[in-house]
């Protein structure tokens, strides 16, 4: 583990069994976040995004139709081997998630205040019952809410799709986790609310220091926040990179296509936006060699047979997975 990595994910792999049959959707991941810093993980969808997001805190469900493995060391701890109660007490704590749809993460039937209340109950053993208003109604102004005090005694029907997001933050955020792992946090919403909702998270990562996993199938959003960023494709990371470096020179085939798919690189003619062609692959069922092949316009011979393995810059600053980088 370097000096400043916050979380350290090796060799990760998520399977899960489906009718008798083992699918793996997570293969082989590894990649570090810093401290203060965010990680963008960009792919289509059903490439094992949100998979590898839930992974790191054992969040995907009984452990009798996943199997988990790899390390993820946390602050210096591996979370894939820890017990049950240590993990309860880094989950909602030291990591905690937001996700694409608020509405499903808030309890139709109590108010904000009873929500928010319930995390300082868990997390924050330090406040006094006596301090919760004063703390709850800061909490919900750090996250631009308007009408703070208000705003607890309301239900969640009562607020628009932006403001639960904003609540949702707020929760996320009122433990001073060290790592928020943000799930297609703005995809759900429209497009003014989505910058706002993306300064915000910009500046609760300047404000607060915490580090951030920002998962999203938007290479445009990603690029607005993310200090690195990974790519994802068919349950494995195809390139990682500085964001800035990743954008401008991108050495990946499928980053290459999610780049030129970007809205600004097709304005000569909106109806003819370019698409990477063919499909990702579902299911699990994944070509042999190197699973972009049948959608890579620069395929050779091998790709077809041998999987790439990852190769590093001098710096280690970037890895890409492909054998047009092979000496
Ligand atoms: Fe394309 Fe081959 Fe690179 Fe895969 S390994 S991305 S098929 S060039």
């Amino acid at each position: 583990m370097k000096k400043n990595d916050l979380l350290e994910v090796k060799n990760l792999k998520t399977s899960v069994f489906n009718d008798q049959r083992q699918v793996c959707v997570v293969d082989d991941v590894s990649f570090s976040i810093y401290e203060n810093s965010v990680l963008g993980l960009v792919g289509e969808s059903g490439c094992g995004k949100t998979m590898t997001a839930l992974s790191l805190t054992k969040l995907v469900g009984s452990a009798a139709r996943f199997e988990i493995s790899g390390a993820v060391n946390f602050n210096g701890k591996d979370l894939l081997s820890a017990p049950a109660k240590d993990l309860l007490r880094v989950r909602g704590r030291q990591i905690t998630y937001i996700f694409q749809e608020p509405s499903t993460c808030l309890n139709p039937v109590l108010t904000v205040r009873e929500q928010m209340e319930e995390v300082l109950r868990l997390h924050r053993k330090d406040i006094s019952r006596s301090g919760y208003d004063k703390f709850l109604v800061e909490g919900l102004e750090k996250v631009g809410m308007n009408f703070a005090a208000q705003k607890l005694k309301t239900y969640p029907h009562q607020l628009s799709g932006g403001e639960k997001q904003r609540i949702m933050i707020a929760m996320a955020t009122l433990s001073r986790p060290k790592l928020l792992i943000a799930d297609e946090p703005t995809t759900a919403l429209d497009v003014t609310i989505q910058a706002q909702i993306l300064v915000l998270l910009h500046s609760l990562k300047r404000e607060l220091g915490i580090a951030m996993l920002f998962i999203s199938h938007d290479l445009d959003v990603i690029g607005e926040i993310a200090d690195y960023i990974a790519v994802m494709y068919a349950g494995k990371i195809v390139e990682i990179s500085p964001a800035q470096k990743l954008l401008l020179t991108p050495k990946h085939p499928y980053t290459k296509g999610l780049i030129d798919c970007l809205p600004q690189n097709c304005k000569d003619n909106i109806r003819r936006r370019k698409v990477i062609a063919g499909e990702v692959p579902r299911g699990g069922i994944y070509p042999a060699g190197c699973r972009f092949h049948p959608r890579c316009p620069d395929c050779m011979d091998k790709c077809r047979t041998r999987p790439p393995p990852v190769f590093r810059s001098k710096d280690a600053e970037e890895e890409v997975s492909c054998w047009l980088y092979s000496n």
